[in-house]
This record gives C-alpha cells, sequence and structure tokens, in this order.
C-alpha cells in the first residue's frame, strides 16, 4: 500500500471519515465524520476560534441560517457569477467542466477563462469527449448554488449558501450597533456551505457540502495603511510565491508592505494566518508558503488575494487550505443596493460603507491535509503525529491485564481523567496492541496501571512519538498531562 492507501485505510476502519451513505453507494462530494473525525473537528474549529477570535476583543462568533433567499445572492453576485464552465458530450452525456478537459488533454492551466475562449480552444484542437470520442455540445455555465424551493406550493426561492460569509454581512448593521458602534469589528461563521461541484474529485479536498471557518473584518478603509498590533509581526517572515513567478521567496512582513506595496492591515491577517499554521498547527516553515493568485484566477468580489498553502505529498505538492481577501466594500454595498437598507457607518467624523477582510478556512481540507502531513511510521506501524491540541484524545488508560484489581484502579483514574480530557478506556488485547491503535489515531499519552501501581500509587506514561516511557505519581497525572498538551511535547 502507498501513503494514500495507508491514510484511507487507517480513516475508514477508525472513524475518522468516509464516503456519506456508503451502503447505498453514496453520492460524489459527501462525506460523513465517525466519532474519531468529529473528535478532531471539534478541537480543529476550537483551536481556530481560541486564535482568530483572540487577535481582537471586539471579534465574535454568530450563528446565521445556511438557506438564504435568492436576494441575497442577487446583491452578492453568486447568481449571475459562481459559475463553471461545463461541457456535455453529444453522444454519451459524459460531463464535465471544460478546463478540465482541456487540462487533461492539453497539459495546460486553463482557469477562469470565459465560456467563449474555451470554445475556441475546443475547436482549434479538434477536442472530443475522452470518453468515446463523440463531439462536444457548446461550453455552458452552470451555476454552482443549491437552489431550495420553501414553503407551501414552494413560492419562495432561496439557496443553500455557498459560502458563510453572506451571513455575516446581512448581519453587519445589527451587530456594528450592537458592537456599540465601532470598528473594526469582526464576525466569524463556522458551519456548512454548499457548492453543486460538477465532477468533485480528490476526496474531501473538493466537497458539495463542506464546513467553512470564516472571519470578516470590517473596517475603516483610511486605516488599511496602519494595524495597531502591527510591531508584533513586521519582522515575521514568510514564504510567498508572487503571481506570475516560478520561484518562492522569504520576506518579512515590513518587507511585504515595503517592496510588495500591500498594505499593513491586509498583512497582518496574512501573518496571522501564517502563525497560526507555524505555531499552533505546528507545521514546519519550509512547508507552508502564501501564494498570490494571478487577475485569472481571483474571485470576481476580491481585490486582493493570497492563499495559504501546505505542500502534501499524496495530493501531489502544495495545496491551498485557507484564503485571505480583501473584499473590499462589495458585499455591503450590493447588499444596501439590493436591500434598500443602508449599510454606511457614521463614525471618525464622516459617512461610509466598511471595506471587509476575510480569513477563510474550508475546515474538511484542514482536517485532511493534518492527518496527510502528520502520518508517520515506526517499525512498519503507523503513528499519526498529530499536534496533540487537535489529537481526538489527550491520553488512553489501560490496565496492563484484566485482573488483578488493575482493572478496577484503571477504570477510576478514567473516570477522573475524563471529566477534564478527551481520554479513552481500553482492556482488550496485549498491551503492545493497544499502543499500537492509539498511535494509529494520534494519541499523545498513554497510561498504564500495573503491578507497581498497586504498591506505589504510580503509573506509566508513554510518549506516542517516541515510544518512551516515565513515570509519574497518581496525585501529578492531571497537572502532567495538561502540561504535555499545552506544551505540544511530551
Ligand atoms: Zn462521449
Amino acid at each position: 500500500m502507498d501513503r494514500a492507501e495507508k491514510i484511507d485505510s487507517i480513516m475508514k476502519r477508525r472513524g475518522f471519515l468516509w464516503r456519506s451513505s456508503e451502503i447505498y453507494g453514496g453520492i460524489s462530494g459527501f462525506y460523513d465524520y465517525g466519532h474519531i473525525g468529529t473528535l478532531i473537528k471539534r478541537k480543529f474549529e476550537n483551536l481556530w476560534r481560541h486564535f482568530f477570535l483572540g487577535l481582537n476583543p471586539m471579534f465574535f462568533e454568530i450563528s446565521p441560517s445556511t438557506i438564504m433567499p435568492e436576494e441575497v445572492f442577487k446583491a452578492s453576485g453568486h447568481l449571475e457569477h459562481f459559475t463553471d464552465p461545463i461541457v456535455r458530450c453529444k453522444k454519451c452525456d459524459f460531463v464535465e467542466r471544460a478546463d478540465q478537459i482541456l487540462e487533461n488533454i492539453l497539459h495546460e492551466k486553463f482557469e477562469g477563462l470565459s465560456k467563449e475562449e474555451l470554445n475556441e480552444i475546443i475547436k482549434k484542437h479538434k477536442i472530443r469527449c475522452p470518453k468515446c470520442g463523440g463531439e462536444l455540445e457548446e461550453v455552458s455555465e452552470m451555476n454552482l448554488m443549491f437552489p431550495i424551493e420553501i414553503g407551501p406550493f414552494k413560492k419562495v426561492r432561496g439557496y443553500l449558501r455557498p459560502e458563510t460569509a453572506q451571513g455575516a454581512y446581512v448581519n453587519f448593521t445589527k451587530e456594528f450597533n450592537a458592537l456599540r458602534k465601532r470598528l473594526p469589528i469582526g464576525l466569524a461563521v463556522i458551519g456548512k456551505a454548499f457548492r453543486n461541484e460538477i465532477s468533485p474529485r480528490g476526496g474531501v479536498y473538493r466537497l458539495r457540502e463542506f464546513t467553512q471557518a470564516e472571519l470578516q473584518i470590517f473596517f475603516d478603509p483610511d486605516e488599511i495603511n496602519d494595524h495597531e498590533d502591527w510591531e508584533s509581526v513586521k519582522d515575521l517572515n514568510m514564504i510567498v510565491l508572487l503571481a506570475g513567478s516560478e520561484d518562492a521567496k522569504e520576506v518579512s512582513c515590513e518587507e511585504m508592505v515595503e517592496d510588495i506595496r500591500l498594505p499593513k492591515f491586509y498583512v497582518y491577517y496574512m501573518a496571522s494566518v501564517y502563525k497560526f499554521y507555524t505555531e499552533v498547527l505546528g507545521y514546519p516553515k519550509d512547508s507552508v508558503r502564501f501564494r498570490e493568485l494571478s487577475e485569472d484566477e481571483k474571485s470576481f468580489y476580491n481585490k486582493l488575494h493570497w492563499d495559504l498553502e501546505v505542500k502534501l505529498e499524496t495530493l501531489g505538492g502544495f495545496k491551498e487550505l485557507c484564503g485571505v481577501h480583501y473584499r473590499y466594500d462589495h458585499d455591503l454595498s450590493s447588499h444596501e443596493k439590493m436591500s434598500g437598507e443602508s449599510q454606511k457607518v457614521f463614525l471618525n467624523e464622516k459617512k461610509f460603507i466598511p471595506h471587509v477582510i476575510e480569513i477563510s478556512f474550508g475546515i474538511d481540507r484542514n482536517i485532511y491535509a493534518l492527518i496527510d502531513f502528520f502520518y508517520d511510521e515506526r517499525d512498519g506501524k503507523s503513528v499519526l503525529k498529530l499536534p496533540f491540541k487537535v489529537s481526538p484524545f489527550d491520553c488512553a488508560v489501560f490496565p496492563l491485564v484484566k485482573r488483578d484489581g488493575l482493572d478496577e484502579r484503571a477504570i477510576e483514574i478514567y473516570k477522573n481523567l475524563s471529566g477534564h480530557f478527551d481520554c479513552y478506556y481500553d482492556d482488550s488485547g496485549s498491551i503492545g496492541r493497544r499502543y499500537a491503535r492509539q498511535d494509529e489515531i494520534g494519541t499523545p499519552i498513554c497510561i498504564t496501571v500495573d503491578y507497581d501501581t498497586l504498591k506505589d500509587n504510580t503509573v506509566t506514561l508513554r510518549d506516542r512519538d517516541t515510544a518512551n516511557q516515565i513515570r509519574v505519581k497518581i496525585g501529578d497525572l492531571s497537572a502532567t498531562i495538561s502540561k504535555i498538551i499545552q506544551r505540544g511535547k511530551f
């Protein structure tokens, strides 16, 4: 088995995630999280909350509805622009993204081209159906939103939101007032979003139903060239790849402002994202970079767009895990026009529509990335070296054997710990097998109750990453585990 197959096997066998409704064959682009996957997801989301909401006391999480009326997406531009070029075979009905067909055959990138341009290329290269060789229909545009018909006689048209962001925009004025009319304010949403992808591939990397964690930061555009906390990031070095460039280079945040001419307020949030990946999650610096998107790749609403990418072996290189977008006043201005409700604020002696910087994470792909990146092996056995703070369990408790009172003692310890930690209990199979099972799901600490425990009230703590063991007094157990998890190292 290669690395990807081994990871896939663990994810299915051990309760991480898999295709939804698999007993009926499932539908591409939908996944279910099992008990381990759910624990990791919850921990990742909590880390995200603590880190990003902690950036400013005026950043908060809200929970808007996932179904929104059509007007929202008329205003945001999704109804008109959130489309992919699609092409169908006249003979066998095979359907694919037009740019994807061309990319597979001509081995070049065609993302962002108009349907006219794509039709031209198809004609020029006499491209035919990759399945049956039949003739292709003209390229058309397919909207990627899921429409929903609401209420009796399905009279009201809504959509499953294609991004959580709109939920923050339609609530902006209410929150601005509730937060005592100050800027900047941040509104975060962690929740589901839905995109009817034409042919989702790459497992959880491109899904039709997925979880986003997005933070919309509303600010006064006259203050874009400064940030109150700038000193804390100005010397931070990041690896960046400029649009149109082949080589990534290391630059400081100060240089991002001076040489690359990005506004400080924007670079500050790029730096925050970079710190989240390198310091909180612990990805090594040489595996993380920011890539600037070209004009063709950028969404219609973004003035600046840099993606944070992590190098992932099973996906063949750097992959996007988070985007930092300067959406200008696009969304609030459009909602003002469509709804007739003013989105302007009166602040700093002027009336204006706030601008927005958005930090946008796909949670599912981030979880897959963690598993992919931190998968390792020792003596031919799998060890998932997840950062301790996202490991599904903090610790597992075992009795060495299931007799002589060792099991009762172990259960007692388990019950005490499980009030404070995500804790697992296991008494089946050999102790070696039990260690291996925890290594495979990434549990950082295994606690074993043995015959010495009955004599001196100590237990064994075993480190997932080295298999080294220490002995700890039961009375010190909670404090020791807390310290290890906090430190992120045994
Ligand atoms: Zn065909």
